[in-house]
């Protein structure tokens, strides 16, 4: 794997305010990678430092290998595309996505040729001679992407490129761009502050918090391994419980004894124990669920709870349960809609 971007040691201030705080990051040739995070943690800002729009207050930056620090953004080589998609409304379609290309030089019939292959890629041949405000947004979103990727650069850089459009269009967006990505291999930086969006679209996600990483990973590391309760926090649903490690790999809540990952805390140590919804997994005594490995594990923190509150959301039921032998062991746990047709599954039912 090569290294196709550099970031070692930077910081940016806006005056007495600190909005990147030490960033070393490696983004890997070819890759897609999400910053997410919420409002006014940086990712933005990040982004624009790598684009040159902003200069860093200290620190480098490498692109393939040239050190690109300290160099004004037409002396980089990326293509951006912004969250409105910023296209020049007196031009067409065909102009539009021609604009970078004949400011590189190429010929008529270089720049036609490449513009008809750019439309053919994204699926809008017939739109050449329109202009931006005769298209929906996600049209227009996915030409703004076929100008960002007309010279061919090395790097792709989308800030929010998703999150003017509506729900439908995001997501039928969101395959159509993994996909052109995957196909032309560009490295490809991405700023999201939805969780959704990084976890389906990322090969890693950087997760960031008031100007600094918390995490990089693959969105299943992400998922099923976070480094701190900010992460578990941000990305999904989470059970936060209370908890104090009594050996390694045991927690006690209240007065319920639960096997647990401890990590390294020592026994003694106050901890809040995490658990995803998903893995509240619901059984009535009497029902043995298949012997996978994974249930039989599951099986072994079990306790009677009463169900509180249930929720329909369409393909699950979030639901409240409370454990009223043990303090604090009030969970939400999400159960499928097979799992509460099975066990009659209703509010008051002790499982
Ligand atoms: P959002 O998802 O809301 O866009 P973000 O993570 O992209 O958030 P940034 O835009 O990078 O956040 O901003 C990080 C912090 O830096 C914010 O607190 C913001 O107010 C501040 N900031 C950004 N640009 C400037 C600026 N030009 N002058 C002063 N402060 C700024």
């Amino acid at each position: 794997m090569t290294t196709f971007l550099k970031i070692r040691d930077l910081w940016k201030s806006f005056g007495q305010f600190v909005a990147l705080r030490d960033i070393s990051l490696d983004v890997i040739e070819g890759e897609f990678l999400c910053f997410l995070g919420p409002s006014g943690c940086g990712k933005t800002t990040l982004l624009r430092a790598i684009a040159g729009l902003d200069i860093q207050t200290a620190g480098t930056i490498h692109q393939a290998g040239k050190d690109v620090s300290n160099l004004p953004p037409a002396e980089r080589d990326f293509g951006i595309v912004f969250q409105s998609y910023a296209l020049f409304p007196n031009l067409t379609i065909s102009e539009n996505i021609s604009f970078g290309l004949e400011n590189a030089g190429k010929n008529k019939a270089e720049v036609k040729k490449r513009v008809d292959e750019l439309l053919q890629l994204i699926g809008l041949p017939e739109q050449r001679d329109k202009y931006p405000a005769q298209l929906s947004g996600g049209q227009q979103q996915r030409i703004a992407l076929a100008r960002a990727i007309a010279t061919s650069p090395g790097l792709l850089l989308l800030d929010e490129p998703l999150s003017a459009l509506d729900a439908k269009v995001r997501v039928h967006l969101r395959h159509e761009m993994t996909e052109l990505q995957r196909k032309l291999k560009v490295t490809t930086v991405m700023v999201t502050h939805d969780q959704e969006e990084a976890l389906s679209m990322a090969d890693r996600i950087v997760v960031m918090n008031h100007g600094v990483i918390e995490q990089v990973g693959t969105p299943t590391e992400i998922y099923t391994d976070p480094v701190s309760l900010f992460v578990a926090d941000f990305i999904g649903e989470m059970n936060q419980v209370p908890a104090e490690v009594t050996k390694e790999g045991e927690v006690r809540v209240g007065n319920r004894t639960l096997l647990c990952r401890t990590g390294d805390f020592a026994p003694g140590s106050k901890v809040i124990a995490a658990l995803r919804p998903e893995d509240v997994i619901p059984h009535d005594k009497d029902v043995r669920l298949p012997g996978t490995p994974d249930v039989i594990e599951t099986l072994q923190n079990t306790f009677d709870v009463v169900i509180k509150e249930m929720e329909f959301l369409g393909s699950f039921w979030r639901t409240s349960v409370s454990d009223e032998e043990a303090e604090g062991l009030d969970l939400t746990a999400d159960f499928s809609i097979n799992a509460v047709r099975r066990l009659s599954l209703a509010v008051g039912e002790k499982i």
